[in-house]
């Protein structure tokens, strides 16, 4: 009997693999597709996330320090910072190279086999793959979004999510990421032009509904355009879990990556998280195997660890992503317009605050802009008690740095 059987070989499954099979437990990680991390992503990640696990710059396509934001309006602003904040990485590699490095420290992988059924017993837990059943003192499930395994336990689901469709595209003169915003184009969310190796780029958009169709019509807009050149790959959709499931753990099992909902809901990115929480999980299940003590109550401290570094975020990105998806085109256009007036933008850039994969300080700060948060504030408290007052200077000069004074003055983008 094997110490973990993993279930799910994408970022958060090999990274649990790699960290418990390096400090010695016996790891076996099952996988339904041949190919490990051939599941639909754009493959960006934050620069926090390139430095802590690092791949072979060979693999990076790009690195990002703009982008440019089209409003419903067709205004665009655009984004530039001093460093890069994030890359766009071969995503298929970069999830591989974590099962490489887990391989290397004894994890075995049974590729092309799907788990239909989890026993939980007494002393195991016991994982039925339609080839056979394979046995262990404990489980990480990382199966992913939308896996019936986390049902099987009795943990639910994630309670809200998104669709997410994606292609690869030829493209002229798209050398920065493009980000669109409107209720034409993502109601409520956001589509992308995401260039990879020169000519070609991901386009894809998050929605709630009718994903094919709108993605049929970006791409043809941008067809009209011309920044899309050749022939459009079938576009694949995928689901995005948007919250975290209650609890993510049970007897012997825990739950993580977008299996547990551990994504940011702002831009649906869960690599990071992903990779945090397997980290965050491996240290509860290395204590738990080593006291051989792997009851719900022992491994409950995993779901304490991972809250408190990831639940705020989790939930004023949620809050912020409520509020958007309530804004009609004008308000975003007004905001838009408004982010790029007074040095916002630049000084939004500029700040400490910016991170591809913290957001609830960047929220904060834009709830604290005299014009851009006073209308946000008061559609969600939650965002108004977190808006950080601007510095004396900051925004606007100080005599009119008073949110409501300015509000009053510059009117609100309602
Ligand atoms: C269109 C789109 C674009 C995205 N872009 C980005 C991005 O740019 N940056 C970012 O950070 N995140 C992005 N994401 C999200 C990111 O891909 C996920 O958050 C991340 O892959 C989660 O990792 P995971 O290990 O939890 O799950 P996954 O990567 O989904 O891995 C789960 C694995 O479990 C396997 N599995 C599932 N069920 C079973 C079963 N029953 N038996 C055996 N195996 C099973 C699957 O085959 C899969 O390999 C995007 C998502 C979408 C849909």
């Amino acid at each position: 009997m094997q110490d973990v059987i993993v279930v799910g070989a994408g970022p958060a499954g090999n990274n649990a693999a790699l960290s418990l099979a390096s400090q010695g437990y016996g790891v076996t990680v099952i996988d339904s597709r041949e190919n490990i991390g051939e599941k639909l992503c754009t493959g960006l990640v934050g620069e926090e996330c390139f430095r802590r696990y690092p791949i072979d710059p060979a693999l990076v396509y790009r690195e990002i320090s703009a982008a440019s934001v089209i409003a419903p309006s067709n205004d665009v602003v655009r984004f530039q910072t001093q460093y890069p904040v994030a890359r766009v990485v071969n995503r298929v590699a970069y999830v591989k190279s974590f099962a490489d490095k887990a391989r290397e420290a004894g994890a075995q992988y049974l590729l092309g086999r799907r788990v239909v059924r989890l026993e939980q017993q007494n002393d195991r837990v016991s994982v039925v793959t339609d080839d056979g059943t394979t046995e262990a003192r404990s489980l990480v499930l990382a199966a992913g979004f939308g896996s019936q395994l986390n049902r099987q336990l009795g943990l639910g689901e994630p309670s809200d999510y998104v669709v997410g469709v994606q292609s690869l595209v030829e493209t002229e003169g798209v050398d920065e990421v493009e980000v669109y915003l409107g209720r034409d184009v993502a109601p409520g969310f956001f589509a992308w032009l995401v260039p990879t190796q020169p000519g070609y780029a991901l386009a894809g958009l998050l929605v709630r509904k009718n994903a094919p169709e709108r993605f049929a019509d970006f791409v043809s807009a941008r067809q009209a355009e011309g920044k899309i050149t050749g022939p459009v790959d079938k576009p694949v959709c995928w689901g995005i879990p948007l919250r975290p499931l209650r609890k993510t753990y049970t007897d012997r099992v825990v739950v993580v990556g977008d299996a547990a909902g551990q994504v940011k809901p702002t831009t649906g990115g869960g690599i990071f998280y992903s990779l945090l929480a397997s980290e965050i999980a491996s240290g509860a299940l290395h204590k738990a195997l080593r006291e051989d003590k792997l009851s719900a109550n022992h491994l409950g401290d995993y779901q304490k660890q991972w809250k408190s570094l990831l639940s705020n975020e989790l939930e004023v990105g949620y809050s912020a992503r409520r509020v958007f998806e309530y804004l009609s085109d004008s308000h975003i256009s007004s905001l838009i317009d408004q982010a790029g007036k007074n040095g916002f933008v630049s000084e939004l850039a500029a700040s400490p605050d910016v991170s591809f994969d913290w957001h609830s300080s960047m929220i904060g700060k834009i709830m604290g802009h005299p014009t851009l948060g006073g209308v946000l504030r008061l559609v969600n408290p939650l965002l108004a008690r977190m808006a950080k007052p601007p510095e004396p200077g900051e925004f606007f000069p100080p005599e009119a740095s008073s949110p409501e004074a300015s509000m009053a003055e510059t009117g609100t983008p309602v």
